[in-house]
Order: structure tokens, then sequence, then C-alpha cells
């Protein structure tokens, strides 16, 4: 019989060797394993070291242990990840949230008034993660989240009915292609593809198994936010704000591309590592 110490302790040097993981992150790594499996806390796991897992279980942590040593992220194993205190369901046609993009969300929160119906439009929603955390802390706001990836779409509308926010729209659209100008927004926000399609990191870790079109733009990484900083400005209102997420080595071309299309205003702003993250510019 093996013991839930024991299993950890092996998985835990299995996931540090295999994907040279910190054995810290390997330890909470298989923790996480282990707990979904269980269906059972992470304390719970830890209070109770000498508990026997059975042989069904066994097999089930030992799948989903595999999968992560090939390299599988573990968001994609567990179906979840929290972003902003949320939890969303993620799956592999979704970009994983990241934490670097909780800066778009606080920048976008400052031009959306909790008491004022705001609306607010998501360029490329993915699990929805941006366009719900949005919308969950303004329950006033009225937000638009497209996606050319229906099953995209299909993820982000899951997130809305598990968090119950009512105040998103989804469509299905190739960046502002299906919107009708007509109707401006007040804001506009994106995490879009901004990777080079020669970066060598698209063969590494996680990447390798998230959605390429969410990742991948063009041969300088910029083709998107182009797209976007050129099409924005007809959909926003006069002094609407766009925001924008992209490289860390991206920032200048991202305040020239703004302030070509006439944007004022146009700053760029520094994640928690202290790189370029966030753009911003406003429709004069
Ligand atoms: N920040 C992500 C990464 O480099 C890329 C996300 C994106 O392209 N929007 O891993």
């Amino acid at each position: 019989m093996t013991s839930f110490a024991r299993l950890l302790r092996d998985a835990r040097t299995q996931l540090s060797a295999v994907l040279s993981l910190e054995s810290n992150v390997a330890g909470l790594e298989a923790n996480m394993l282990l707990g979904h499996v269980l269906n059972q806390s992470r304390t719970y796991l830890l209070t109770n070291p000498e508990q026997a897992i059975d042989a069904v279980n066994l097999a089930v942590f030992e799948a989903l242990l595999q999968r992560r040593l090939n390299g599988e992220p573990i968001a994609y194993i567990l179906g979840r990840r929290e972003f902003y205190g949320l939890e969303f369901y993620v799956t592999s046609d979704v970009l994983i949230p990241r934490p670097e993009t909780e800066l778009l969300v606080e920048l976008a929160l400052e031009y959306i008034p909790l008491n004022q119906p705001t609306r607010v439009l998501d360029l490329g929603t993915g699990s929805g993660a941006i366009a719900l955390t949005l919308a969950t802390l303004r329950p006033q706001a009225l937000v638009t989240a497209i996606d050319s990836s229906l099953h995209a779409l299909a993820v982000a509308r899951h997130n809305a009915k598990a968090l119950d926010v009512h105040n998103v729209y989804f469509i299905e659209s190739d960046w502002l292609n299906s919107l009708d100008p007509a109707i401006p927004f007040d804001v506009i926000v994106s995490n879009p593809p901004y990777i080079a399609s020669n970066d060598p990191h698209l063969q590494q870790g996680d990447l390798r198994f998230e959605p390429r079109q969410a990742l991948q733009s063009g041969a300088d990484g910029l083709q998107a936010i182009r797209e976007i900083t050129q099409k924005a400005s007809t959909f926003l209102t006069r002094g609407g704000h766009l925001l924008f997420e992209h490289g860390y080595n991206q920032g200048a071309q991202c305040i020239a591309l703004l302030l070509a299309q006439g944007y004022t205003d146009a700053r760029c702003f520094r994640d928690f590592n202290g790189l370029d993250r966030v753009t911003s510019g406003n429709k004069s």
C-alpha cells in the first residue's frame, strides 16, 4: 500500500527531475494532482500523510502524473486556473490565463466606473478571463467578448455560467470584422497573440500545448496588434480607451503604432517583473 506521503514524495522527485521544476513547485503540483484525483484539499493530504491510496485512484493519479511528465500544462490536466481571484475552466482550446495579464485588468478597471453602464470590448477573449473578471467587478458594465474560435467561445460561455456572470455577450468574430461601428465602445481591451513566429519559446514548456493562434502573430509578433490598433479607433467613443498586452520588448513599437493611428496619451505600463507589458492610448 502506498501512503499519500510516499506518493507525493515520489511524484515530486520525478516532476523536478523530468521537467526541471523547483522542488517546491514540483511538490505543489504533485499535491494538486493528487487532490484532484481524490477530490481532497491540499491540507487534507498534508495532514493525513500515512493514509493509503486505493488501486483505482492510484492508477488515475499515475496516468495524470504521466501526462504532466510529458509536458502537458498542469492547468489543462486539472481543467482550471485561477485568475484575479476567480476560477476559470480551461482546455487546450484556450490560452492559460497568466498572472501578468492581471495588470491589463487593473488598468482597464480604472476606466470603468462602478455605477455607470460602460461599454467594454474584449478582443480574443479565450477562456473569458479578462472579460468575465471585468464584468464581475463592474456589474453595470456591458461587456462584449469576441473570439474567432468557436471552441474558445464554448469555454468562455461555460465560465460565464459557472461564475454567474450575465453582463458579457459573446460573439464569434475575427478581431473587429463582425462588429458594427455604429455602436462604439468606451473601453477596448485585448491580450492578443504577440510572439514572433520563429521565437524558440513556442517550442518550450506550456506554450507547446497552447493554441498557436493565441500566441503567435507574424514574423515580428506584431501582426495582431497592428490590426487592432488600426481598426479599433473606429469602434471607440470619443475619449475612449484602448489597452492591450504585448511582449516585454514591444513597448516602444506599440506606442509608435498608437501614435501613428492618432491616439493620444500613449503610455506603456510595466508588470510585476518590471517588464513593459501593457500599452494604452485614448481616442481624441
Ligand atoms: N505572455 C505569454 C507568454 O509569453 C504570451 C501570451 C500572448 O501571446 N498573448 O507566454
